[in-house]
């Protein structure tokens, strides 16, 4: 601030200077005073200091256009002489100049958003450089600033031409093909810049998301250690993400029957990511179909003390399917333990005692789960344990209509968008994103409440019903994450 005040007065010192100069030398013109004598051949002329300025101006004006004309001499004697381009050079050099003007004219326009300004320019550029390599660069730009996207892409398929300006071709087309959404041409475009240029973070991003909607798992594997390597991404957030792509490698070759690449494939995942629900609970299937009951169990105690989750407990319930209820429970107390304090845990034990028909210690489990997390399950579970105990129906449909009016409890959502997902998978539906669902409470929106008392009148008429409160509550017990939704589905499609 400073600076530039001084500088603006220094100048205005300088002008004022100037001006009064000028002023005192042609006030002073008509006096002898401070006239300049010049004898030449014998004449003395006598001229005034403004004479003798302009006289000067002349001069070097004239030094100027000799200087030009001479070097002008010069190259056409060096034509002459037999260097051929003597000439042409030194018009290029004016026509460089020129060019360079207008190419910097051109940037300017385009960095201040000016996109038909700077494509005029790109384009006189071209005229005094013919240097495409350079012009073109600023004529994508341009072009794309104006909205003239058909004319972009002829540019940049100009740049492709060009191996120094190659990745800049690919990368412009490549995100015109992405906006228009032909995912498959630009995973192909995208292959080819990653090949042009590894360490360029935006294209691996790309590539890495346009790979995971192809579902090609492998080669988005290989992308995300190209990422690691070139310092792109933190070792654990790597192990992550790759535990995620393995596991979706592992779930699609489960559809083509390659039975001990899936095992290897969940195994692995499981082992680089014990918390990631879905990789255990396949890595414990998959020991299970091997009858190594043990691993199995140690996979689901390993994954519960992180991340207590119904999938979880619905395949270790499958470990001990055909085990007496003494060794059953015995198990489940052992997975309780990894993880007591937690909700899924009082549901998964009250469930488990349920299917038992051991209501006073389903009760017990579940202890005040359903006024600390009233959700659905919770309050639902409550609704069988009334049932189970002979309650009164008033009892139960109490519970019931609480159930249905309560929040639906954890679910898979997104955590970039908030998209809620039925079951897990790689990347969110609705914004692409790798690795971004996570198992937690949705975030409320007012509207689900006014279509939850929508549905009760509904329900309750279902409710109201006679025999169909029980088929409902064995059917919230057995699905261990089965949702009311559901049992309404279901009673319509019976009803009709
Ligand atoms: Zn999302």
């Amino acid at each position: 601030m400073l600076i530039s005040l001084f500088r603006l007065s220094l100048f205005l010192i300088i002008v004022m200077v100037f001006a009064w100069g000028v002023s005192y030398l042609a006030s002073n013109d008509n006096k002898i005073i401070g006239s300049t004598i010049i004898e030449i051949s014998g004449f003395e002329y006598s001229i005034s200091p403004t004479q003798l300025l302009l006289f000067l101006g002349l001069m070097i004006l004239a030094v100027w256009i000799f200087l030009k004309i001479a070097s002008l001499f010069l190259a056409v004697l060096r034509f002459i002489n037999g260097d051929e381009t003597a000439v042409s050079r030194y018009f290029s050099r004016n026509r460089e100049r020129k060019g360079y003007k207008a190419l910097s004219e051109g940037m300017m326009a385009l960095a201040s958003g000016e996109g038909s300004a700077a494509l005029i320019k790109a384009k006189k550029a071209e005229k005094y450089l013919r240097k495409p390599s350079l012009t073109n660069l600023l004529a994508a730009q341009a072009a794309e600033i104006a909205g003239e996207s058909e004319h972009a892409e002829e540019i940049y398929k100009e740049l492709i031409l060009d191996p120094t300006t190659r990745f800049v071709g690919v990368r412009g087309i490549m995100k015109k093909r992405l906006s228009e959404g032909d995912t498959d041409t630009a995973l192909k475009l995208a292959e080819k810049a990653f090949s042009l240029k590894p360490k360029h973070e935006e294209t691996q991003d790309v590539l890495i998301n346009l790979q995971t909607l192809a579902s090609d798992w492998r080669g988005a594997r290989k992308t995300l250690k190209a990422k690691m390597k070139y310092g792109n991404l933190t070792q654990d957030v790597h192990k992550r993400r790759d535990a995620v792509l393995a596991l979706s490698e592992a779930a699609e070759i489960t559809e083509t029957d390659k039975k001990t690449d899936t095992q290897v494939m969940a195994i692995e995942a499981n082992r680089m990511s014990p918390d990631l629900v879905p990789a255990a609970v396949l890595a414990a299937r998959e020991h299970l179909a091997d009858s190594k009951k043990k691993n199995a169990i140690k996979v689901i105690k390993k994954a519960w003390e992180s991340q207590p989750h119904p999938d979880l407990a619905a395949v270790y319930s499958e470990i001990f399917e055909e085990e007496s209820q003494e060794e059953r429970e015995k198990g489940f107390k052992l997975l309780a333990k990894m993880n007591s304090k937690h909700i899924e845990t009082k549901t998964m034990m009250a469930e488990m005692y349920l299917q038992a028909e051991d209501f006073p210690s389903a009760r017990r489990s579940l202890g005040d789960s359903y006024e600390t997390s009233p959700n659905v399950r919770t309050l639902t579970i409550m609704a069988a344990i009334e049932k189970g105990e002979g309650a009164d129906d008033n009892v139960i449909r109490k519970w019931l209509t609480k159930a249905l009016a309560a929040p639906r409890g954890p679910q898979w959502v997104c955590e970039n968008c908030s998209t809620i997902h039925a079951v897990w998978r790689p990347t969110c539906f609705n914004c692409n994103a790798l690795d971004t669902l996570a198992w937690m409470d949705a975030p409320e929106v007012k509207e689900e409440l006014t279509l939850g008392n929508e549905k009760l009148p509904f329900v309750l008429d279902v409710l109201n019903s006679e025999g169909s409160e029980a088929d409902q509550i064995n059917f919230q017990v057995e699905e261990n994450s089965a949702e009311l939704e559901n049992i309404e589905v279901d009673e319509a499609k019976s009803k009709s």
